[in-house]
């Protein structure tokens, strides 16, 4: 049996597969965070969780896996660059092995994304062969996960798969990183439609800035910066570590024109005059953060 808990912003999810009998879910739950009331409030109800997974299943955990937001420093194994803000500097895994007196492995949402969709989703679907995937959450934030031979690499810093801070291009301004232009503040959902906002004067969201876009100027504008900076980016990528898929996931990777356009204009910057890197669409929506901590035991 597999436990994994997925930690977001406003809940909690828990879930119980039997990796033996095709990942069977056994039991699957969620509840609020409330991190307003503070880190150990957080703890406490992951251990609720634990305890009602444990009473639907009649179960008991051996070892749990745990998706959180934000990246784990190694040398000391607190939290950072987590965008809910009363996790950083915290030492969530040493305070939920305390607390829950198992074994927990932790890695972060994008990490998990990609080690779901590896290990149950569209990878084994399509590419079964696959050793190096690349899966990247485009939404509000930009986070990116790899996985080589079925594991997660999170490297010397702890920041293996960060694509979303590269620097892409100024014109992002700021990031909340506090570092300038990265990949998010370019090609994130709020970053577009700020774009848009910027050069039209009115508000819009970007599923309808991707409607109007044969209609509305500026919505072609943002669009085609979308594609432009999104085939740069992933073009390093692909030179870099040279994966064998690269996995979309989030709101901003539902849009269609990044697996014509955007392939096409990544392939300009690819050190290759072919490039065989698959670039599609995650096959287990917003599953892919619970069934990926569960697969980090
Ligand atoms: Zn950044």
């Amino acid at each position: 049996m597999k436990w994994g808990i997925d930690l977001g912003g406003t809940k909690i999810e828990g879930i119980i597969i039997d990796s033996a009998e095709n990942n069977t879910v056994i039991a699957r739950r969620r509840i609020p965070t409330e991190g307003d009331r503070g880190y150990h409030h957080v703890l406490l109800q992951i251990k609720k969780l634990i305890a009602a997974l444990s009473k639907e299943s009649g179960l008991l955990p051996q070892k749990i896996g745990i998706g959180t937001p934000g990246s784990i420093f190694p040398p000391t194994g607190h939290l950072k660059n987590c965008n809910s803000q009363h996790l950083n500097d915290k030492p969530l895994l040493v305070d939920l092995q305390n607390l829950l007196q198992v074994p927990v492995a932790m890695a972060n949402d994008a990490n998990c994304f990609a080690l779901a969709e590896t290990q149950m989703g569209i990878v084994p679907d399509i590419l079964p062969d696959a050793k190096v995937v690349f899966g990247v959450i485009m939404g509000t934030g930009v986070g990116g996960g790899l996985v080589v031979n079925g594991q997660i690499i999170n490297g010397a810093n702890g920041i293996g798969g960060e694509w979303g801070h590269n620097f892409l291009d100024d014109s992002g301004g700021s990031c909340y990183c506090g570092k300038m232009g990265c990949v998010e503040t370019v090609i994130s959902g709020p970053a577009l439609e700020k774009y848009y906002l910027q050069i039209s004067g009115h508000l819009k969201l970007l599923k309808d800035i991707v409607k109007d876009v044969k209609a509305d100027p500026y919505a072609k504008e943002t669009v085609a910066r979308l594609i432009h900076y999104f085939g740069l980016g992933v073009s390093t990528i692909i030179n870099t570590i040279d994966p064998d898929i690269i996995v979309l996931g989030g709101g901003v990777g539902n849009i269609d024109l990044l697996y014509t356009k955007g392939i096409e204009e990544a392939k300009k910057f690819v050190f290759n005059p072919e490039c065989a890197t698959k670039i599609v669409k995650p096959k287990l929506g917003d599953s892919a953060g619970v069934f990926g901590a569960a697969f980090l035991n």
